[in-house]
C-alpha cells in the first residue's frame, strides 16, 4: 500500500502502484509428490493448502507425504544413487546441474513472482536476491562437480549416498538451491522437504529438474508438515541430514540421529549484533541497519536484530533511523515500491506480536512509524525497542520479524561482552572507519559470518553457518561441498 510521503518542500505526494504482473505464472491447483522422476499421488491421500499471506487467498493444494511416501522417495534416491548417479562421469553430472541453473534463469521472472505470492516477500527482493542467488548456487557447484580432487587435494573423496534435506520458509527456493546444488555436485542423490507454508517454488524446481532430464530418482521433492521432515530424519537408509530451521527442531534432529551413521549439518537460528562505532559513516550505517533488520520482513536467520550504538552517536543514529523508517512502505509484496511485505503466516505474526507485547510490558520504549496496513493478510510495521536490558527476552530470543532492539555502549570491551552474550552465534556487523577496529572486533566476536561496513551480503563462494545454538557445518563455498563428501 503506497504510503503518503512528505518531502522537505512540504509537498505531499504518493507513489503510484507498480504491481508486477502475475499473468505469466503457471500454477496447478493441486500438486502431487515428485518421486522417482514422476508426479505421484500421496499414499496418505492427504493434501493441504498453501496460501498467499498477503491476502490469505489459497494458491494451491499440496500433497502431505507420510512415512510410506518418504520411504518411496528414499528408495528411489537409493536406486538412482547406486545404479546411475554414482556411476556417471562427474563431468556429465556437472552438465545436469548447469542445465538446472540455465532453466531457472530462463524462468526467473516466474520463480520470483511465485516466491512472492507464496511467501509474502517483496518482489524486488525475490527478483534481485532470491532467484539470482539460487541460480548462482547451481552454476557455482556445477563448476566443482568434476574437480573434487582439486577441491580437496591429497584426500580421497567419495559421495555420502542419499541426502535428506529439510528447509524453512524464509528463503524457500534459495534454501533448496543451497541444499541440492552441492549435494548433486558431490555425487549424492536427494530427498528434499520444503516448509509447509512455502512449498511452491520447490515444486516448480521439480518441474525444471524434470525438464533438465535429470535421471529419475536423483532429486525427489516431498511436501508436508513437520512429521514429513521427521520421517526423513528417522529413515534408516538416509546417509546425511541437512537441516535449516529453528534451534528447537535442530535439537530434536540431533537427538534423533545420535548413535546412527548419519552425518548432519544444522543451520539454525540467530540473534545477530549490528555494531555502530562512533567513527562510522552514519548515513551508510543507517542504511545497513535498515537492510540488516527489515530485509525479508526480518525473517532472516542472520538478521541484525540487536543494534549496538556507541553512546556519542546514539542520538543521531536513532533520529536518522526513525526518519528512515518513516519512509518505508509496508504492503503488497508484488508492488515494486514495497519495502516490507507480508509476514509469512498467521502463526509467525502471532509470535512477533507476542514479543511486541513483552517489550511493552517490560517498559521498553517502542517506536513504530504510522503506516496503514492492508486489511487482509498478515502485516507488521517496522518496530524499534529502545532502553532494553541485556536480559530482556527481546534481546535474548530470536523474534524472526521486523523488530529491532537498540542498546548503547561506551567501550569496545562492553560491546563485545554484550554482543557475545546470547545462546546464538550466527552473524554480526561492524560499522567503523578504522580497519584496526574491524580486525580487533572480528577476532573477538563469536559469530560465523561478520560483515564490515555492509550487511546481509551473500555469495555462493563464501561459506555460511554458525556457532553455539546457531548450529554447525557450513553451506556455500568449498566447505559446503565438503559437507556432502566422505574424505579419507
Ligand atoms: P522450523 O519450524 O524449525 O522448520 C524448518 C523445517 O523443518 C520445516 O520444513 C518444518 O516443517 C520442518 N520440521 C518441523 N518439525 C520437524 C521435525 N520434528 N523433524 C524434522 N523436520 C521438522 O523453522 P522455520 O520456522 O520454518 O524457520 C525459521 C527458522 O529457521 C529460524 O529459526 C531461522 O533462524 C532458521 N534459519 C536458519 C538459517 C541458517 O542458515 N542458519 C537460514 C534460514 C532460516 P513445517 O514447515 O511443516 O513446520
Ligand atoms: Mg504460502
Amino acid at each position: 500500500m503506497a504510503a503518503k510521503k512528505t518531502i522537505n518542500q512540504g509537498v505531499e505526494w504518493n507513489y503510484s502502484p507498480a504491481l508486477e504482473s502475475t499473468s505469466h505464472v503457471k500454477l496447478k491447483s493441486k500438486y502431487d509428490l515428485y518421486i522417482d522422476g514422476k508426479w505421484v499421488k500421496p499414499q496418505s491421500k492427504k493434501y493441504f493448502k498453501t496460501i498467499n499471506p498477503a491476502n490469505e487467498e489459497v494458491l494451491a493444494e499440496v500433497a502431505h507425504a507420510n512415512e510410506k511416501d518418504v520411504d518411496l522417495a528414499v528408495k528411489a534416491a537409493r536406486k538412482a544413487y547406486r545404479n546411475v548417479w554414482s556411476k556417471m562421469a562427474p563431468s556429465e553430472r556437472a552438465k545436469y546441474i548447469y542445465r538446472i541453473a540455465r532453466l531457472m534463469q530462463e524462468r526467473a521472472r516466474e520463480f520470483a513472482v511465485i516466491e512472492s505470492l507464496d511467501a509474502g516477500k517483496v518482489i524486488r527482493e525475490s527478483r534481485d536476491v532470491d532467484v539470482p542467488l539460487a541460480c548462482n548456487h547451481f552454476f557455482y557447484y556445477a563448476g566443482w562437480a568434476d574437480k573434487l580432487q582439486y577441491a580437496f587435494p591429497n584426500r580421497k573423496v567419495e559421495a555420502l549416498g542419499v541426502a535428506g534435506q529439510i528447509i524453512p520458509w524464509n528463503f524457500p527456493l534459495l534454501m533448496a538451491a543451497w541444499k541440492i546444488a552441492p549435494a548433486l555436485a558431490a555425487g549424492n542423490t536427494v530427498v528434499l522437504k520444503p516448509a509447509e507454508t512455502t512449498p511452491l517454488t520447490a515444486l516448480k524446481l521439480a518441474e525444471i529438474i524434470h525438464d533438465a532430464g535429470l535421471p529419475s530418482g536423483v532429486v525427489n521433492i516431498v511436501t508436508g508438515y513437520g512429521d514429513t521432515g521427521a520421517s526423513i530424519v528417522n529413515h534408516p537408509n538416509v546417509d546425511k541430514i541437512a537441516f535449516t530451521g529453528s534451534t528447537g527442531v535442530g535439537k530434536i534432529i540431533q537427538r534423533a540421529i545420535a548413535g546412527t551413521h548419519k552425518k548432519s549439518t544444522l543451520e539454525l537460528g540467530g540473534k545477530s549484533a549490528n555494531i555502530i562505532m562512533d567513527d562510522a559513516p552514519i548515513d551508510q550505517a543507517v542504511e545497513g541497519i535498515v537492510n540488516g533488520i527489515f530485509f525479508n520482513q526480518g525473517h532472516v536467520c542472520c538478521a541484525g536484530s540487536r543494534l549496538f550504538v556507541q553512546e556519542g552517536v546514539a542520538e543521531k543514529v536513532i533520529e536518522k533511523l526513525k526518519h528512515r523508517m518513516d519512509s518505508l512502505i509496508v504492503g503488497d509484496p508484488l508492488d515494486k515500491n514495497t519495502d516490507i511485505g507480508a509476514i509469512n503466516s498467521k502463526d509467525q505474526l502471532d509470535i512477533i506480536n507476542g514479543y511486541v507485547k513483552i517489550g511493552n510490558a517490560e517498559g521498553a520504549e517502542m517506536y513504530q512509524p504510522k503506516c496503514k496496513l492492508p486489511k487482509s493478510g498478515f502485516y507488521c510495521p517496522p518496530t524499534l525497542f529502545m532502553d532494553v536490558a541485556q536480559s530482556s527476552r527481546l534481546v535474548q530470543e530470536e523474534i524472526f520479524g521486523p523488530v529491532l532492539t537498540i542498546q548503547t555502549f561506551r567501550t569496545v570491551d562492553e560491546v563485545l561482552q554484550k554482543a557475545n552474550n546470547t545462546p546464538f552465534g550466527l552473524a554480526a556487523g561492524i560499522w567503523t572507519d578504522k580497519g584496526s577496529r574491524i580486525f580487533n572486533l572480528t577476532t573477538k566476536l563469536r559469530a560465523g559470518v561478520i560483515w564490515a561496513n555492509t550487511y546481509n551480503k551473500f555469495d555462493p563462494t563464501s561459506p555460511f553457518g554458525g556457532y553455539k545454538e546457531s548450529g554447525f557445518g557450513r553451506e556455500g563455498g568449498l566447505q559446503g561441498l565438503g559437507a556432502y563428501l566422505k574424505m579419507n
